[in-house]
């Protein structure tokens, strides 16, 4: 067959992993596929192969929710010497309309874009000029209102693959609930489960431990206690909700004299870059992360990944455990877990769904005081609605949801934003902030029940949650039958 040579001549592997072979069977013989795959076991080569197979003049065209994955996804692409390209907010004019130039003259094998681009009339334009030969929606899960990572402009995909005159489809993912399955292949115009090809989600590597413990003190002790236990050099992400206990957790480790870094939304990007690349190039071997850390880190060799506070839904947890050993080697999981810390999950949901109220407030804001916005930004936003109350995000929220709904537009000034148009009526339905927070709450709940067991194999409680079922590990702690550190 020609794409065994493709694998071994243009990828240098030896065999297919997985479904991989499923999946470019199926799309080869002209049907539409959502595949489900363990995170680093090679999505991207199935879409890759397609632009080697197809006809000279056609063009792959990917849709990725993350500009900061793209530029690595390009740099893949091109080493395997596809013509590939990516257009995004990030690029200059220049260099989009060279990319549409390339575009359209049918000089490009490879294209990634943000499904924001197709609201761009020069990238609809050149778009008609080239076929597609396959649409592939990658993160497919951010299409699905129930899915832990909604995009609103991914809803509408459905409409841009008939715009795309309907060509094959390729939706990708590590993580989808049955429910979320059905959705996203309904936006998408697939047939479910005609077209699922499930490439399970299995990682039989992971040895998950529950410790509870009360208190923060405690839990620093209890922490450092497994850190001292992990073999030196041992590379490893403890995970935080709160920047806050990070820092403090940060100080108690420095007075232990253990080496860290650390990666969060307050360090300024440079120093979040750097000290990620010291953790990837295994000059620091412990970082201490929020949650934003860790999407598309290739590292193979973590052994240990740690969560001092629980993350508020299953979906997360396990994308983040799953971090560790993509080297198959034994990776530790275990989750620091107190009772009084499913609090600041319940705020964190209360601020991330603003009511419409709020939602309309900021937008008025930011339309009736454009300068004062632009200088002061956030500062002044807060101390209209919140009251100088720092902790409280939810008119960062806000401002992040009225950008979504292209309420504002990006602009270079300080706060980085203006108002452009009212937010419609119509969106506030479609997006009901109060449903989405008690789907989030219902997810929380599972996450707690899951935590509280004591019973049942951990990691297969996880596969079950995503609709599979499999034997017990045989690694985590209730397989072990640890003694646990509940106190029923
Ligand atoms: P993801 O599924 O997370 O998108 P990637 O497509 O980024 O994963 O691939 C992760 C790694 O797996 C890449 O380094 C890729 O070269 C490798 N890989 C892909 N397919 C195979 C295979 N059949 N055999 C061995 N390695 C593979
Ligand atoms: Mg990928």
């Amino acid at each position: 067959m020609k794409y065994d040579q493709l694998l071994k001549e243009k990828f240098k592997l030896e065999a297919f992993r997985g479904v991989q072979k499923e999946v470019l069977d199926k799309l080869l013989s002209g049907v539409s596929v959502f595949s489900l795959m363990p995170t680093g076991t090679g999505k991207s080569l199935c879409y890759q192969m397609i632009a080697f197979l197809q006809p000279p003049q056609e063009m792959v065209l990917v849709v990725s929710p993350l500009i900061a994955l793209m530029q690595d996804q390009v740099l893949k692409a091109r080493d395997l010497g596809l013509k590939a390209a990516c257009i995004n907010s990030s690029l200059s004019f220049e260099e989009r309309a060279k990319v549409l130039k390339r575009m359209a003259s049918k000089d490009l094998d490879i294209l990634f874009v943000t499904p924001e681009r197709f609201k761009k009339l020069e990238f609809l334009e050149a778009l008609k000029q080239v076929k597609i030969s396959l649409f592939v929606v990658d993160e497919a899960h951010c299409a699905s209102l129930w899915g832990h990572d909604f995009r609103p402009e991914y809803s509408q995909l459905g409409k841009f693959i008939q715009l795309c005159e309907s060509p094959l489809v390729l939706a990708l993912t590590a993580t989808a609930t049955p429910v979320v399955q059905k959705e996203v292949c309904q936006i998408l115009n697939l047939s479910y489960p005609q077209a699922m090809i499930l490439g399970g989600i299995e990682r039989t590597n992971i040895a998950i431990h529950v410790t509870e413990t009360y208190g923060q003190e405690e839990k620093f002790e209890a922490i450092f206690k497994d850190l001292l236990a992990q073999p030196n050099l041992a590379s490893g992400i403890v995970y935080f909700s709160l920047i806050q206990t990070l820092e403090k957790f940060s100080q108690f480790l420095q007075t232990k004299k253990i080496v860290h870094t650390k990666y969060h939304g307050d360090l300024p990007a440079h120093v979040r870059r750097k000290n990620q690349n010291n953790f990837i190039k295994d000059i620091d071997n412990l970082i201490l992360a929020t949650p934003a850390f860790g999407l598309g880190v290739d590292k193979s060799n973590i052994r240990f990944v740690y969560h001092a506070e629980i993350p508020s839904t299953l979906e997360s947890y396990f994308q983040e455990i799953g971090r560790g050993g993509r080297d198959g080697k034994l990776s530790q999981a275990t989750l620091f877990y107190d009772q009084e810390d499913v609090s600041i999950q319940m705020q964190f949901l209360d601020w991330a769904y603003p009511e419409a109220e709020f939602i309309k407030k900021v937008y008025d804001l930011i339309h009736t005081y454009p300068e004062k916005v632009s200088m002061e930004g956030y500062d002044f936003l807060r101390e209209q609605m919140v009251f100088k109350n720092r902790k409280d995000y939810r008119v960062n929220a806000a401002v992040s949801i009225l950008n979504r709904w292209g309420s504002l537009a990006e602009a270079d000034t300080p706060f980085g934003y203006l108002a452009v148009t009212e937010p419609e009526e119509e969106l506030f339905k479609k997006e009901n902030q109060n449903i989405l927070k008690k789907e989030h709450q219902k997810k929380l709940l599972e996450i707690l029940r899951w935590a509280k067991n004591t019973e049942h194999c951990r990691m297969n409680e996880i596969y079950k949650y995503f609709g599979y079922d499999h034997a017990p590990c045989g690694l985590c702690d209730t397989c072990r039958g640890d003694e646990l550190a509940s106190h029923d």
